[in-house]
């Protein structure tokens, strides 16, 4: 990056600014404190700027790296203190996703230099494992960390950032959040219950989940008890099943005792630690309701804003951390614990049969155009989210697509 197509990181008395870009596709172009593009004329960066440190997540996520990102700022940094609240979804140091809450919090109060404690709670240790949205919503807590779709009840269309059936994969996720306008339309979503949501984490395409008897046609849902969230189980539902809505400590005991007939969870590294192999003998692939779940970090929007700048972009940047680091877990251990399942514990690995995906691949769509004709808020998201799976899915078609069937070892 040199010239004109240089990143110049500027600092303004009370800095509004972290980055500046001149770049063919965005002229007159800044990103704010939040990492959000805005309009800025050069003049009066010109006028404004001096030459010093960008805000160490909003380069982050405008995913900018500079050599002059090192200077010092000039501004004396504010030496207040705040303590918070992290509440989660997950049993307390639960393996990837409770571990992934813990290190964000360890990574703000090293980032912050123990500006910002975070005491960390997993689900049932301060509140409800499912309760979370309403606790940083009232400012129970500051912090939940959990996934959107738990949270359908307050508001249908929080449904689409968790997960979506034959939805975009992890990589297409995030590319709709951080540079598609999902995160906007995200933040829009929230901000009416006070609450400010972040990216932070993504399991990569699930598995489809574990039963005890066989799936051959559509009709081997019918009367089906299935422990499934979000859109996916309202996608059960309609065929013939029922969808149960649990939380992660809850399902091995319900599976092992009869109250559900099967379950999905996550993938062969996560289910394997969760032992539904010894409830369970069929283990059917692919996960067609989470083809890439996103995992949320959500923090009550007032507290957030009393936080200095510096302190906001180091929860931003360590939201971000969490989100690459926990797809990278599950993709490095996926493939081991597979070989262990099937190897070691006999489990029969399935693939669903061809017309019992088209069948779901079309109660999916139906689902989703009777929940956008009633909710305008799940409209206008599935709106950018179908049309970005859409463009992005073309490009896919000649890249991933064709190095996995075709030319990948
Ligand atoms: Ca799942």
């Amino acid at each position: 990056m040199n010239g004109d197509d240089s990143i110049y990181n500027i600092s303004l008395a009370k800095p509004k600014y972290a980055a500046y870009f001149m770049h063919p596709d965005r002229p007159n172009r800044v990103v704010n404190q939040e990492g959000r593009m805005e309009k800025f004329e050069r003049r009066d960066f010109i006028k404004k700027a001096s030459v010093v440190a960008a805000a160490g997540g909003a380069g982050l996520l405008a995913g900018c790296s500079s050599s002059q990102q090192e200077t010092p700022s000039t501004q004396a940094r504010s030496t207040k203190t705040f303590q918070w609240k992290m509440v989660t979804t997950w049993p307390p140091h639960f393996p990837i996703l409770g571990e992934g809450a813990d290190m964000i919090a360890r990574w703000i109060e090293e980032m912050s230099e123990g500006r910002l404690k975070i005491q960390v709670y997993g689900g049932g240790e301060l509140i409800p494992a499912l309760e979370g949205f309403e606790a940083v919503s009232q400012g129970v807590a500051q912090m939940c960390h959990g996934v959107s779709y738990y949270w359908a009840g307050k508001s249908q269309a929080t449904q689409f950032f968790g997960a979506v059936p034959f939805g975009m994969n992890a990589q297409q996720l995030n590319a709709w959040l951080y540079s598609g306008g999902g995160l906007e339309l995200w933040e829009e979503l929230y901000e009416p219950f006070n609450l400010i949501p972040m990216p932070a984490g993504n399991t990569g395409v699930q598995m489809g989940g574990w039963f005890n008897k066989e799936i051959n046609t559509i009709k081997d849902f019918q009367g089906l008890k299935m422990r499934i969230p979000g859109l996916g189980g309202d996608v059960i539902a309609r065929a013939g099943g029922s969808a149960v809505l649990s939380a992660g400590g809850e399902i091995y005991t319900n599976l092992e005792r009869g109250v559900i007939d099967a379950t999905e969870w996550v993938g062969p590294y996560h289910d394997y630690l969760m032992g539904f192999h010894k409830a369970a003998k069929y283990y059917y692939y692919p996960g067609w309701h989470e083809p890439g779940a996103t995992l949320e970090l959500i923090t009550n929007k007032g507290a957030f804003n009393q936080l200095p700048p510096d302190l906001q972009a180091i929860v931003r940047t360590a939201a971000a951390r969490a989100n690459i680091w926990m797809l990278s877990e599950f993709e490095s251990k996926n493939n081991l614990y597979l070989k262990k399942l099937v190897e070691e514990h006999n489990v029969q690995l399935k693939r669903f049969p061809d017309d019992v995906l088209a069948t779901l691949r079309k109660y999916a769509a139906e689902v989703i155009d009777e929940l956008v004709a009633k909710d305008p808020m799940s409209k206008k998201i599935y709106a950018s989210f179908s049309k970005f799976q859409k463009d992005v899915g073309g490009w896919a078609e000649l890249s991933e697509k064709v190095y996995y069937t075709g030319i990948s070892g």
